[in-house]
């Protein structure tokens, strides 16, 4: 080859190398930054292995002292099993959602608890169960009510989330999905307890008129009287995402339809990655018409209050101010939580990945 003069061949070869070159760079350059974002999403999320949960089993109005001393056992060693099977899934890396969904089916399936079996009966009888669940991560929630055959209700709240376009179903067509999901069934007799069909006499022998009247007016489930309330759990997973949910069999006596807050959104049951999760119980209509987990949530949003303090806020004042019962658990996305009641009891426990771990009642 000459110098200087022009070889077709190299000069398509150099032109080959130079393309090749850009291209790999190029193609290197934007696998790079994909993975400079992977990892800035995986520090922003980081948790440092830090996770929360909290667990409650309803409140009620039972002083201390009126419960066998016995059945307080069995109370706090079911809240410590429920707490464990739970902190073991979030201190492996499970999610929260998994962790508040595992929670509450194993209160369900313990009939100590008004949820699943177990659970208080209606006017009629009938047990008619509502749970929800919110993951606060995507801000998806999937709820049912109203539901006689469902196992688990708490499992059938997040598969409306996962697989349906909607939020809530209710009676029929919930179970009907349910069922076509997979979801087991059971019939309408698993649920009353020996225990619940004796307070159902009891509250029935009371009635005297309509369903409202002042003797049988439908009664919030007091932990002192054999009532248990609403079950419910919290969660802040080693990713930093927070879940909430709730399950009930509502009120004894209440009225053949009716819901109560537990499977509102943004009543008995709310989550927000920016803010925190909640689940609450106590006589649902205040709770409902107070909109009281997304109210906590709102409040650390745009007023900047600690969790503490917003839950003092909901149940302390507004609450007691109407002399409505209930309390919440809640978690922020910190890790910082309350447990606030109004009541004489409430069924609670949580469990840090710090080694703190409490179950109490009162
Ligand atoms: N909040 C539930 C309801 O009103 C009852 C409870 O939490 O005890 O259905």
């Amino acid at each position: 080859m000459k110098i200087g003069s022009f070889n077709r061949k190299s000069f398509y070869t150099t032109r080959f190398v130079f393309f090749f070159c850009f291209i790999f760079s190029f193609g290197t350059l934007i696998e790079l930054s994909a993975q400079i974002e992977t990892a800035a999403a995986a520090m922003a999320n980081d948790n440092s292995g830090r996770w929360v949960l909290v667990i409650h089993g309803g409140a009620g109005g039972g002083v201390k002292g009126t419960m066998a001393e016995e059945k307080e056992k069995e109370y706090l060693v079911k809240l410590d099993e429920a707490l464990n099977f739970g902190a073991k899934m979030l201190a492996k890396g499970g999610t929260s959602l998994d962790a508040v969904e595992a929670v509450i089916r194993f209160m369900e399936n313990c009939p100590l608890f008004n949820a699943g079996v177990g659970a208080v009966l209606n006017e009629e009888g009938r047990a008619e169960l509502d749970a929800a669940i919110m993951d606060g991560q995507s801000g998806m929630a999937g709820a049912v009510a109203g539901v006689s055959i469902i196992k688990n209700p708490i499992s059938a709240a997040r598969r409306v989330m996962e697989k349906s376009n909607h939020v809530l179903i209710v009676g029929k067509g919930a179970e009907i999905f349910a069922k076509k999901q997979g979801v087991e069934l059971v019939e309408p007799a698993y649920f009353i307890t020996p225990e619940r069909q004796q307070e159902w006499e009891k509250w029935k022998s009371k009635k005297t008129g309509n369903p409202g009247n002042n003797q049988a007016k439908p009664v919030n489930p007091t932990p002192g009287q054999e009532k248990h309330g609403t079950v419910g759990a919290v969660a802040l997973d080693q990713q930093g995402n927070l879940a909430a949910g709730t399950s009930t069999g509502g009120m004894m006596g209440k009225m053949v339809g009716r819901v109560g807050d537990t499977p509102i959104i943004g009543a008995g049951t709310y989550a927000n990655n920016k803010t925190c999760a909640v689940s609450a119980t106590g006589y649902g209509e205040y709770f409902m018409r107070d909109v009281v987990a997304y109210d906590l949530s709102a409040m650390m949003e745009y007023s900047g209050i600690t969790i503490e303090k917003a839950g003092q806020i909901i149940i302390m004042d507004k609450l007691t101010q109407q002399k409505a019962n209930g309390g919440l658990i809640a978690v922020d996305k910190d890790g910082n939580i309350c447990l606030p009641f109004n009541t004489n009891a409430m069924f609670r426990g949580f469990a840090k990945s710090s080694g703190e771990h409490e179950v109490a009642i009162y």
